[in-house]
């Protein structure tokens, strides 16, 4: 009997995850998924990113949900439509021996109507933004009226996002007899507040710092002028031909530009953030996905949550405003056991960050040149 067997999931979850090739469980679903299974109960799951989450709720929520019945018994609430999508996937992915389950997305920036057909021809499982959600609600396009789990997934990120009036606003229009399961990779204030508002004497899960990825991802800093900031990034690339990458810049304008910039100078590139329609952001995803293209340049708020498998290198061409912020870009690399590195580009004026985010991730960073043949006057 392997582990996911000794978790008490069902046979065709089973095969799914067989197929999957998840060969054990990871710490927080083998700590959640029994209790899930097997209780009626609320649930704080604290655990970084990467270790494996959108499982430890996903597994037990299909098994759970009555599949012979149409209407609505869970919604997911997650932060972005990226994160949404994926989330989708990957139920679909689970329960793909259970014909019968269907999970729909439902977020911003695509059509409404669209999404409420697909809710009538019945979504036991809704996985949506809070923002579409409450829209939808207003509008009574969708009914959570019946639901029987709630989840809050990555509910740190969607409260630094501003949602928490609209997180309220929609659980409030859910029944008060169902089970909440947050899930978060920190629990700043505002998660407290939600969950003591909002749960009922909730099981609390923490897992430690292990991480399916991040112990894999080392840490690297490459101290440039300022004005070396693109060549660098180029020599980057250039060193690392097979690179597969996330490329973080601080707003929709440098992303935009670093993006066209790369594309100019022959590299294989795209650019992500909010400024695009929905139908180009889930092209670019596409195309990153499927490795046409090798470098993703992307807001923080476009790439928060997304799992591509196998990403070599994040570049952190700048770096975030907020420190915390990094491990989630640096989560996008080492995932699953692979092994990945993070780098920052970065000036001499912004040297005493590195110290900081040090002593957030519990890891050192290594101070490395810029690779050779090169305009870049070294600091
Ligand atoms: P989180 O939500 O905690 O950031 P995800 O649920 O997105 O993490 O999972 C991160 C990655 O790990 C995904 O690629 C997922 O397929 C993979 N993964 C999840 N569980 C396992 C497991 N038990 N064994 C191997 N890989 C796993
Ligand atoms: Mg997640």
């Amino acid at each position: 009997m392997n582990k996911f067997e000794q978790l008490g999931l069902n046979p065709s979850i089973l095969k799914a995850v067989e197929d999957m090739g998840f060969e054990s469980p990871s710490e927080v679903q083998e700590k959640a998924i029994p209790i899930l299974l097997q209780d009626d109960t609320d649930m704080v799951a604290l655990a970084q990113t990467g270790t494996g989450k959108t499982a430890a709720f996903g597994f037990p929520l299909i098994q759970k949900i009555n599949a012979d019945a149409r209407h609505t018994q869970a919604l997911i609430l997650s932060p972005t439509r990226e994160l949404c999508l994926q989330i989708t996937n990957e139920i679909k992915n689970y329960s793909k021996y259970e014909k019968s389950i269907n999970p729909v997305a439902i977020y911003g920036g695509a059509s409404i109507t669209d999404q409420a057909r697909q809710i009538e021809r019945g979504a036991q499982i809704i996985v949506a933004t809070p923002g579409r959600m409450q829209d939808m609600i207003n509008r009574k396009l969708v009914d959570i009226s019946r639901i029987e789990y709630c989840v809050l997934d990555e509910a740190d990120e969607m409260l630094n996002m501003g949602f928490f009036e609209d997180i309220t606003a929609i659980l409030s229009h859910t029944p008060k007899e169902k089970n909440t399961w947050l899930f978060s990779a920190t629990m700043p204030k505002e998660v407290a507040t939600i969950a003591k508002k909002f749960m009922r004497s909730p099981v609390e899960i923490t897992v430690g710092t292990k991480n399916m990825g991040a112990t894999n991802v080392s840490h690297e800093y490459y101290l440039i002028n300022s004005r070396d900031r693109y060549a660098a990034l180029k020599r980057l690339a250039d060193a690392n031909p097979d690179i597969f990458s996330v490329i973080f810049c601080r707003t929709k304008r440098d992303t935009q530009k670093v993006a066209e910039r790369l594309i100019e100078d022959g590299y294989s590139a795209a650019a992500l953030h909010g400024d695009l329609s929905q139908n180009q952001r889930d092209l670019v995803m596409k195309s990153f996905r499927s490795r046409q293209i090798q470098m993703l340049v992307a807001t923080d708020v476009a790439a928060r949550g997304i799992d591509v498998d196998d990403i070599t290198h994040v570049i952190n061409y700048q770096l975030p405003d907020e420190i915390e912020t990094y491990t989630h870009r640096s989560g996008r690399t080492g995932r699953a056991g692979k092994s990945g590195v993070s780098m920052v580009i970065i000036s001499k004026s912004e040297l005493r960050k590195i110290k900081s985010i040090e002593r957030i991730i519990g890891q050192s960073f290594e101070q490395k040149d810029i690779p050779d043949g090169m305009e870049i006057c070294r600091v």
